[in-house]
C-alpha cells in the first residue's frame, strides 16, 4: 500500500508535520500550536504535531455531525463488511502499524505487535454487529399488541486517549462505537499521534465512509471541547486518575455519558505454595514488560510468610538476562520510557526509596546503555509499603516493589486498602484460596495465576474504585451498552373489530 502518511520518522530526517484527520484525508493545523513528538530510543524530536484550536475542534465536531444520519442508516451487513475488510487490512501491515508505534512510544517490536493483536480482537468482536444489536420481542404482551426494544446510536462520541496504547486503546472504543452506528471522534495522545492516522487510512480504505472516523490531535483545549461541545453525546477516556476524574466531572456536568478509567497500581499476591519459578517468571513479565508503562502492569509483589527470600531472589537472578535496548535491536525485550521526564521521575522513586526504608535490591539507575534516548534499567526494591512514596504512587516504570505480609489476610487487606482497583493477581495452587481471593478482593480485573488479566474482547475491561469513574467497563458487551442507548417500541396494527374507545388506562390482560 502506498500510504501518504508517514510510517515514523529516522533520525535523520527532518521532523514531519502531523495533521488531523479530517473527512478522509490528513489536514494540516492552521492553530499555530504545536507540540514536538520524540523519538524516545534517540531522544531527537522526530515529529511536529499541530494541536487543534476551536475553529478545528468545531469542524471536527461538524464532520462528524454530517457523517452521521448516513452511516446510521448503513445496513448493519454493510457495517460488518467494511470491519472484516479493516481487520485484514490491519493484518496484512501489521509490521508497518507496529514500526510507527515503536518510533513513537518506544516499545519494542513484538511488544508493538502485541499491543496491535490485542486491539484487532475488538475490531474482531464488531464484525459480530448484526449479532450483537439484536432486540427483544414480546408477542402479544397484549391483544394484538407486541412488544419490542432496540439499540440505537448515540451520535458523535469521542475518544480520549492515553500515549501507553497508541492502536489498541483507540480499538478498544472506535470499533464497537463505529460499529453501533455513532461517528466518532478520536483524541490521541499527544506524544505518539501517528498511528493514528494510519489507522484512519486503512478504515477508508476498508470501505469506511468520509467523516465517520476523524482524528483531531490536541490538548487540553482540544479535550476541554470535547467535553462541553452539545453535538458531542459520549465520550470515552483512558489516562492517569486526575485527568480521568476531570473528564468524568467535566462531561457528565455538561450531560454526557462519560467512562472514565483511570491509573492502577496492581498487586500481585504470592502465596508459599505457590510455584516459585512460574511466579517469578510472571512477576518479571509483568512488572518490566513495555518498561512498565502499562496500566496492568504488576508493580508490587505481595510476598506471603516465607515466600518471600526465595521468591525475591529469583525475581532478580533474571533481571540481568533482559535486554534493554532500542526497538531497532531485534533481541531488545524493554524499550525507553516515553519522554525524558517520565525518565527523570521514575528514577526520582529510586533515588527516595532507600530514605523512605525500603531497600534498593537493584537500581536501574545503574543502567548504562552508552547511547542517548530515555532509557532506564529495571530496579526492584524489598520492604515496600504504605506511607513510601514508590508504594503510594502509580510510578508507571520498571520499578518492581515487594511487599511482606505474614498472611492472606493482610496480603488481601493491603490490595483492598489501595487507592486503585484496576487489575490483581494470585499466585498459588490452592483452588479454594484462589476462589477466595476472587471472592474478596476489591479489583475490577483478576488473575489467577495470571499476571495481566486483560479480559479477551468478548468480556469488558475496567477497574474499580480510583481506575473508573462511570458506570460501564470498556468494549466487550458493555461497550455495546456504552455506545447506544435503548428504545422500546409498543405496537399494535389497525384490527377494525377491535376498535372501540375505552379511556380507562391500558391493560394488558
Ligand atoms: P494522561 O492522563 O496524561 O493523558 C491521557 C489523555 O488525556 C491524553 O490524550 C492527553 O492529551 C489528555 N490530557 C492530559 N492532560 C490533560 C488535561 N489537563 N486536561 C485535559 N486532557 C488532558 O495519561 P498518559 O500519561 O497519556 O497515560 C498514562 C496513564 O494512563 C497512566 O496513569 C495509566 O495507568 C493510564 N492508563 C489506564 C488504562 C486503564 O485501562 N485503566 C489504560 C492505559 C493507561
Amino acid at each position: 500500500m502506498t500510504s501518504t502518511i508517514q510510517k515514523g520518522t529516522t533520525d535523520t530526517a527532518a521532523p514531519s508535520s502531523i495533521g488531523h484527520w479530517f473527512s478522509g484525508k490528513v489536514v494540516h493545523s492552521q492553530s499555530g500550536r504545536t507540540s514536538p513528538v520524540y523519538n524516545p530510543a534517540t531522544g531527537q524530536v522526530s515529529g511536529t504535531l499541530g494541536l487543534a484550536d476551536e475553529a478545528e475542534l468545531n469542524e471536527a465536531v461538524r464532520i462528524a455531525s454530517e457523517a452521521f444520519p448516513a452511516w446510521r442508516a448503513t445496513p448493519l451487513g454493510r457495517r460488518a463488511e467494511i470491519l472484516f475488510k479493516f481487520r485484514a487490512l490491519i493484518d496484512e501491515h501489521r509490521d508497518t502499524i507496529a514500526s510507527i508505534i515503536s518510533a513513537e512510544h518506544g516499545k519494542v517490536h513484538s511488544d508493538a505487535l502485541g499491543e496491535l493483536a490485542r486491539g484487532l480482537e475488538n475490531v474482531e468482536f464488531a464484525c459480530g454487529i448484526p449479532q450483537l444489536l439484536k432486540g427483544g420481542f414480546s408477542e402479544q404482551a397484549a391483544r394484538g399488541v407486541d412488544v419490542y426494544s432496540i439499540r440505537q446510536p448515540l451520535g458523535v462520541v469521542a475518544g480520549i486517549t492515553p500515549f501507553n496504547f497508541p492502536a489498541m486503546v483507540p480499538m478498544w472504543m472506535f470499533a464497537n462505537a463505529i460499529a453501533c452506528g455513532n461517528t466518532f471522534i478520536l483524541k490521541p495522545s499527544e506524544r505518539d499521534p501517528s498511528v493514528s492516522l494510519f489507522l484512519a487510512e486503512l478504515l477508508q480504505r476498508a470501505g469506511l465512509p468520509d467523516g465517520v472516523f476523524t482524528v483531531l490531535h490536541g490538548d487540553k483545549l482540544a479535550v476541554d471541547g470535547l467535553l462541553t461541545h452539545p453535538d458531542v453525546k459520549a465520550v470515552s477516556f483512558v489516562g492517569s486518575t486526575p485527568i480521568a476524574k476531570y473528564v468524568y466531572e467535566t462531561g457528565t456536568r455538561a450531560g454526557k455519558r462519560v467512562q472514565a478509567l483511570g491509573g492502577a497500581k496492581n498487586h500481585m499476591l504470592v502465596l508459599p505454595d505457590a510455584d516459585l519459578d512460574m511466579a517469578a517468571d510472571a512477576a518479571v513479565s509483568a512488572a518490566f514488560g513495555s518498561a512498565g508503562e502499562r496500566c496492568m502492569a504488576i508493580s508490587v509483589v505481595v510476598a506471603v510468610g516465607n515466600v518471600a527470600d526465595p521468591l525475591l531472589s529469583a525475581i532478580q537472578k533474571r533481571m540481568p538476562n533482559i535486554k534493554v535496548g532500542p526497538a531497532t535491536d531485534d533481541k531488545a525485550e524493554m524499550g525507553p520510557l516515553i519522554t525524558r521526564e517520565a525518565r527523570d521521575r521514575v528514577q526520582g522513586y529510586v533515588a527516595n526509596a532507600a530514605a523512605e526504608g525500603a531497600t534498593v535490591v537493584v537500581d536501574g539507575r545503574n543502567h548504562d546503555l552508552g547511547e542517548q534516548g530515555f532509557f532506564t534499567g529495571m530496579s526492584l526494591l524489598d520492604g515496600v509499603k504504605p506511607g513510601m512514596k514508590c508504594y503510594d504512587d502509580e510510578i508507571f516504570g520498571p520499578v518492581l516493589g515487594v511487599a511482606r505480609v505474614e498472611t492472606y489476610e493482610e496480603g488481601l487487606k493491603l490490595i483492598n486498602d489501595n487507592l486503585y482497583g484496576n487489575g490483581t493477581a494470585i499466585f498459588t495452587r490452592d483452588g479454594g484460596v484462589a476462589r477466595q481471593f476472587q471472592f474478596d478482593v476489591e479489583v475490577g480485573m483478576v488473575g489467577v495465576n495470571v499476571p495481566i488479566p486483560v479480559p479477551v474482547s468478548y468480556y469488558s475491561f475496567g477497574g474499580w474504585k480510583a481506575s473508573l469513574f462511570g458506570d460501564t467497563h470498556m468494549y466487550g458487551p458493555e461497550g455495546v451498552q456504552f455506545y447506544t442507548r435503548g428504545k422500546v417500541v409498543t405496537s399494535r396494527w389497525p384490527d377494525p373489530s377491535t376498535s372501540r374507545i375505552d379511556l380507562g388506562f391500558p391493560q394488558n390482560r
